[in-house]
């Protein structure tokens, strides 16, 4: 039984730091993520860290990525992936369209545009660039939330009649944030009497540095309605993605990353995935999250059947045995009891842990009202008497103006005690966005606006999620309310 760092990490369920403070303090020489242990150095890890590891081959079975290549300058080239972000209205979906119906014009004769999830142009030169078909940021957060970074260039919609927006700066954060470098694409171009070099200024002013006065950002000024440079705007992509030095292995199983799935009529569980390294094939075995597929057949964004998809290419992949989630990462398994035995194992596992946080929360609350008995004999319920630690999460989203949220925050942040305590996870000005629902989902938080509304579509989004979404007018209200959800984490009275 042999793991690298970083998936003994991943087994354990303990932050890589710490895994490496634990190998320091046992001398083990060499801490780098990729190093691999056996099963005992592994097991003398886990005791260090006060658990009690039983090495079971078939019991602790599960499939781990590739340890990156040390030398990946003998590698092959791959696509880049690219992600379309901007503001609402500034021409995402109808760029994305015409990229789409170039794509497949330029493919089979009477070739059908599909919604997969993702979709490939071909260059003149050859070159091929990868399109994440979900505009928006909704898709970038949700991915990157699960811990799945896709996307290897953004591409920032800007119209040139409207400038920087509040979603521009969403953008633009996310591409700081996640160090994934942008491509701006000025947009509707085509409208008489715009003035780009007005949305050029604008975007120094939020740390967008255009190439053309001395920064690294590369700049196309296009229209997605008329087709205008867009031939421009792929070339740019590529000459970027060149300078990332884009490379996968593809002699090996492949390993990728979910981004579509659903049930289809006459097909059952289908998932697109995209291809990140090695070749996925007809008849190959993965698994993805909670489920496996061997591989029934493939088909291309233009519908075209497949047997082999490379690195950087989306496919769509028939005969998994459940539907997958997006952002579920693919791993390729040697055959098919394998993969049976992981999702096993996989299963088994969640339900382990979620056994051991019931056990967490009920021995917090034995040791809370312990405290309380000696403490304060005399009494039998006050707010002392609350699981240590507990967190509500809340994702304020309040306001009309930032000292209105400042002040909802405050008053938040006040309602806590020191054995439990309303943690404000993000908070801003402006109307609930599907980001706002998307990151309470991923902290399994709740949305608190005020003064502000949710629509429709944002309470469709976050029930799908299962995320609590409420509005308020007047403070008092709110608090009363999330005062009332804290009392029912209280545990029950002895
Ligand atoms: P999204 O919300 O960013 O996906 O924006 P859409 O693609 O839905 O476009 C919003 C509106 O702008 C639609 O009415 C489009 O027809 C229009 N539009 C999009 N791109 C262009 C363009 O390049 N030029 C012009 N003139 N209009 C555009």
């Amino acid at each position: 039984e042999i793991i690298n760092v970083a998936n003994l990490s991943r087994v354990l369920g303990v932050r890589i730091e710490q895994i490496i403070q634990t190998m320091e303090e046992l001398d083990m020489g060499s801490t780098s993520h990729d190093r691999m242990l056996n099963s005992d150095e592994s097991s003398l890890i886990a005791m260090q860290l006060d658990m009690n590891p039983v090495v079971d081959s078939r019991q602790s079975l599960d499939l781990f990525p590739r340890p990156p290549t040390e030398d990946t300058s003998k590698l092959p080239g791959r696509p880049p992936i690219v992600t379309i972000m901007g503001h609402v209205d500034h021409g995402k979906t109808t760029l994305l369209d015409t990229l789409r119906q170039t794509s497949v014009a330029a493919g089979e004769a009477g070739g059908i545009t599909q919604h997969i999830g993702a979709f490939s142009v071909q260059l003149p030169s050859k070159k091929q660039i990868t399109f994440l078909d979900t505009p928006g940021h909704a898709a970038f957060s949700s991915m990157r939330a699960r811990g799945a970074q896709v996307t290897d260039i953004i591409v920032l919609v800007v119209a040139a009649d409207d400038g920087v927006m509040p979603q521009t700066q969403e953008a633009i954060q996310h591409a700081h944030n996640s160090g994934v470098p942008l491509v701006v694409a000025i947009n509707k171009c085509d409208k008489p009497g715009v003035d780009s070099s007005k949305v050029k200024q604008e975007l120094a002013r939020y740390n967008v540095h255009l190439e053309e006065i001395g920064g690294d950002v590369p700049c196309v000024e296009v229209s997605g309605l008329t087709g205008l440079n867009l031939d421009q705007l792929e070339e740019t992509i590529s000459t970027l993605s060149e300078v990332l030095e884009l490379k996968a292995e593809r002699n090996a199983g492949a390993e990728g990353v979910v981004i579509e799935s659903q049930m289809e009529k006459g097909r059952g569980n289908v998932a697109t995935v995209l291809v990140r390294s090695g070749t996925l094939k007809v008849g190959s075995v993965v698994v993805a999250g909670q489920t496996w597929c061997k591989i029934r057949s493939m088909t291309d964004h233009t519908g075209k059947s497949i047997k082999e998809a490379l690195p950087g290419t989306p496919v769509k992949v028939i005969g998994w045995k459940e539907v997958p989630h997006a952002g579920d990462e693919m791993l390729p398994s040697p055959d098919e009891n394998t993969a049976k035995t992981v999702v096993d194992n996989r299963l088994a596992r969640q339900q382990r842990d979620q056994q051991l946080r019931d056990l967490e929360v009920i021995n917090d609350k034995r040791r809370a009202q312990r405290e309380q008995l000696e403490q304060e004999p005399t009494h039998t319920c006050t707010n002392t008497n609350l699981p240590r630690e507990s967190e509500l999460n809340c994702f304020g989203h309040p306001g009309d103006v930032s000292g209105t949220v400042e002040a909802v925050v405050d008053c938040l942040n006040g309602l806590q005690n020191k054995l439990i305590k309303v943690k404000v996870v993000q908070s801003g000005v402006g109307n609930i966005t599907e980001g706002d629902v998307l990151l309470a989902a991923a902290c399994e938080g709740q949305v608190i606006g005020f003064n502000v509304k949710a629509d429709k579509k944002i309470q469709a989004e976050a029930s799908r999620h299962g995320v609590n979404v409420r509005s308020y007018s007047v403070i008092y209200k709110l608090l009363e309310e999330v005062k009332d959800q804290l009392s029912d984490m209280l545990p029950p009275i002895v």
